[in-house]
């Protein structure tokens, strides 16, 4: 009789055996379902033959019990099941969760509903309506598809569906996408582009390992230039997966995409429906998904046949996961391009430090953008020094940006402010008793948000109605707002400019693709003046009209030790600089800084990027940091703060003495309480030591920590 070894989705347990029932027919990276105690598990089968350490006979193990109709897990696929769990110190089963995660394998319903005309007609007829109706005459199709289709919004097609005259209908879940056209509309592509649009399709054509670093300046057209080697792909039947770090950002991909290839791409993230992941998982599975976008996620998705992943935005601090499996997104996607043995692109103006290490070093292949495209020029950059251009009191807004938004509205141009706080203010009080709002579930304030009317945790959610009174000391009608957030800026702008269009673009207001996309139309359509916007505004954006950009405070993300902080700081107003003068009008930047002599305000100023590079590459040489040295973080959280803080002394009692091996802690982790979990951590720094990962999991490993104690292993941790 057979025997198999099963990874089980459970990361409790390790790898067990199975016998394999007459009839049945599995190979590696079958998925099954297993009888495990009373109850019934999911597993991979992960190995077939020379399955070690079990000397049980085939008789006495249990049979599988059923296998799962999908493909098999392709070994490229496994691989890096593999790689990811040792790498990042993760349960095998945590990892293997990710792929087969989203019922996309395992059961759920077999049809979605889709929606088309009735032959009915609404009480009132509106224009939009009358649109609508017209536009999806032999149509039928998912609401947003449909919406796409008539050219109308999805709030439209849902009043019509309240009233009968359209009706859903159930159809198949394995309903196949429509086919990209690859060459549906090729742009003219400038000689830079073509040239490196060439080299990758290329690379595509070769199918080999190829990492490629796509160092672009804003609006240089890195995406028109990578659509060409994912047209190539296409053309050869191969899967295609792009990276965004952001949903926002997605609307603005789509219509780009759709332009090129006249359908748009398959899409993947976690506001998907279920039935819609689990058609997707499927056509990725079977291979009819052709170009998958999406989030970080889509990178442990069983593609039948990748041919390019490309990761746009790669320098994004989005791309890292800091819960469950903590895994960078853009090192994985390199593995994973390894593994499958195709190209991989990496597109950034302001690529992170490691990744242009390795393009500096011949690991991976360098392409250069170095200008905008069609004669746009960069715009020019200039630091205003607060501590001489001081706003007035209570205000944030100095006299040269006010000046500038001024001229803009004159001339009927946009602009757009950048601050990375989202809500009204940081910080508020009782200005009778001084109390402050704090979260109770984190060491963390809460944000008033003046447009939901509530008070906010930005780490674990925690809402709640802005009080009447302080719930401190009973006094009424006594509450300060203390530093500003984008809505205080728009506040701001809205009392010096009281005609002007403002509007407030973050997370909270652009959060689902829907608003997202009312808002660049709106942007696109000239319908908004100025726009107050956190890091959510950086990336990607293109509005041809917006030619000034204002930094409201360029020092707010140097401040506190962390490692990356200068590099955040140079993306970030690099990137949101990247929007000024985009169009045919030159764009101007005013940098708003108490600090116009610190380097990495200074080289922004000069537009010195070689410069900044230089020296940060230095800092962390001198500091043993990536990728001179590693980091790690341990951090142990438990409900009960005694309890945390002892499993982190008595782990710390034995901790490993290695040269080249640098443990700092037990201290309380820069959020000693998140999510009602008191945490401690450990920063581990290896300035050689290749098996970090090992000297971990065995100094771990040694312990055994009581239930109410979680141990999580942070592998190249992003903010200390
Ligand atoms: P980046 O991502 O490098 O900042 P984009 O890809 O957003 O730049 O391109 C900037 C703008 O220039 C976009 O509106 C894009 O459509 C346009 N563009 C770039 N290349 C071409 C081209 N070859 N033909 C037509 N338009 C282009
Ligand atoms: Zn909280």
């Amino acid at each position: 009789m057979n025997r198999v070894r099963l990874l089980v989705l459970n990361a409790a347990l390790g790898p067990l055996d199975y016998s394999v029932p007459e009839g049945m027919r599995v190979q590696p990276g079958s998925v099954v379902i297993a009888p495990l105690g009373p109850r019934t598990v999911t597993g991979i089968v992960w190995e077939t033959e020379r399955l070690p350490g079990n000397d049980v006979p085939a008789e006495k193990l249990r049979p599988l019990r059923e296998l799962v109709s999908v493909p098999p897990l392709r070994a490229p696929l496994r691989r890096l099941i593999e790689w990811t769990a040792d790498y990042y110190c993760a349960a095998l089963a945590s990892v293997a969760r990710m792929v087969l995660s989203s019922g996309g394998a395992l059961g759920g319903p077999t049809t979605m509903t889709e929606y088309r005309l009735s032959g009915g007609t609404p009480e009132r007829m509106t224009p939009q309506r009358r649109a609508a109706i017209e536009g999806l005459e032999g149509q039928q199709g998912t609401i947003r598809e449909l919406a796409g289709i008539a050219g109308v919004s999805e709030g439209v097609l849902r009043g019509l569906v309240n009233q009968g005259v359209i009706e859903p209908v159930a159809v198949a879940i394995d309903r196949p996408f429509p086919p990209a056209d690859p060459d549906y509309h090729q742009p003219a592509l400038s000689g830079d582009q073509l040239a490196v649009a060439n080299t990758l399709v290329t690379a595509v054509e070769e199918r080999k390992f190829a990492p490629v670093l796509l160092d672009g300046v804003t609006g240089s057209g890195k995406t028109e230039t990578y659509f060409e080697p994912v047209a190539e792909a296409i053309r050869l039947g191969r899967q295609v997966l792009v990276l965004l770090p952001e949903i926002a950002l997605t609307e603005n991909f789509l219509v780009r995409f759709e332009q090129r290839f006249g359908t748009p791409p398959v899409l993947w993230h976690s506001s998907l429906k279920s039935t819609e992941r689990r058609r997707a998982w499927r056509a990725i599975s079977e291979g009819s998904a052709q170009v998958i976008v999406g989030a970080r996620s889509a990178l442990f998705l069983p593609y039948a046949n990748l041919g390019l992943i490309v990761v746009d935005e790669a320098h994004e601090v989005s791309f890292k996961q800091d819960d469950g499996v903590r895994y960078n997104a853009r090192d994985v996607s390199v593995m994973r391009a390894r593994f499958e043995d195709i190209p991989v692109v990496l597109a950034s103006a302001t690529p992170a430090l490691e990744s242009l290490h390795m393009a500096q070093t011949g690991t991976y292949q360098l392409l250069e953008l170095p200008s905008r495209f069609g004669g746009a020029q960069l715009p020019e950059i200039k630091l205003v020094d607060l501590t001489e251009e001081k706003p007035a009191s209570g205000r944030w807004l100095s006299a040269p940006i006010i000046h500038a938004l001024e001229e803009r509205l004159s001339r009927g141009e946009q602009s757009l402010l950048f601050l990375n706080r989202r809500g009204y203010a940081p910080l508020t009080l009782c200005r009778n008793c001084g109390h402050r709002f704090q979260c109770p579930n984190c060491s963390a304030w809460l944000v008033e948000h003046r447009l939901s009317a509530r008070l906010a945790c930005h780490h674990c959610g925690l809402e709640t109605k802005v009080p009447d009174a302080c719930p401190e000391c009973g006094e009424g009608d006594c509450l300060v707002a203390c530093g500003p957030g984008v809505e205080r800026i728009a506040d701001e702008v809205g009392e010096l400019f009281p005609d002007a269009r403002i509007a407030v673009a973050t997370s909270d207001t652009l959060g689902n693709p829907e608003r997202a996309a009312e808002f660049i139309a709106q942007a696109e359509s000239k319908a908004i003046d100025v726009i107050v916007g956190t890091q959510l505004v950086t990336k990607g954006f293109h509005f041809p009209e917006l030619t000034l950009v204002g930094v409201v405070d360029a020092d707010l993300g140097l401040e506190g030790g962390d490692l990356r902080a200068a590099e955040r700081t140079y993306q970030q107003v690099a990137q949101v600089a990247g929007r000024a003068g985009r169009g045919a009008k030159p764009g101007e930047v005013l940098i708003q800084t108490r600090h116009p002599d610190a380097p990495v305000i200074a080289a922004l100023a000069n537009g010195d990027r070689d410069a900044f590079y230089a020296a940060e590459t230095e800092a962390r040489r001198d500091a043993g940091a990536p990728p001179f040295g590693r980091w790690a973080a341990i951090i142990l959280s438990s409900e009960d703060e005694k309890e945390a803080r002892e499993a982190a002394i008595r782990l710390g009692d034995t901790r490993p003495q290695l040269d080249d091996l640098y443990i700092l802690g037990p201290a309380p982790a820069p959020l000693a309480l998140l999510r009602g979990r008191y945490r401690y951590r450990f920063l581990v720094n290896a300035r050689r030591s290749a098996s970090l990962q090992e000297v971990l999991r065995n100094w771990i490993d040694a312990h055994t920590f009581s239930p109410g104690v979680r141990v999580g292993v942070d592998i190249d941790p992003y903010s200390f």
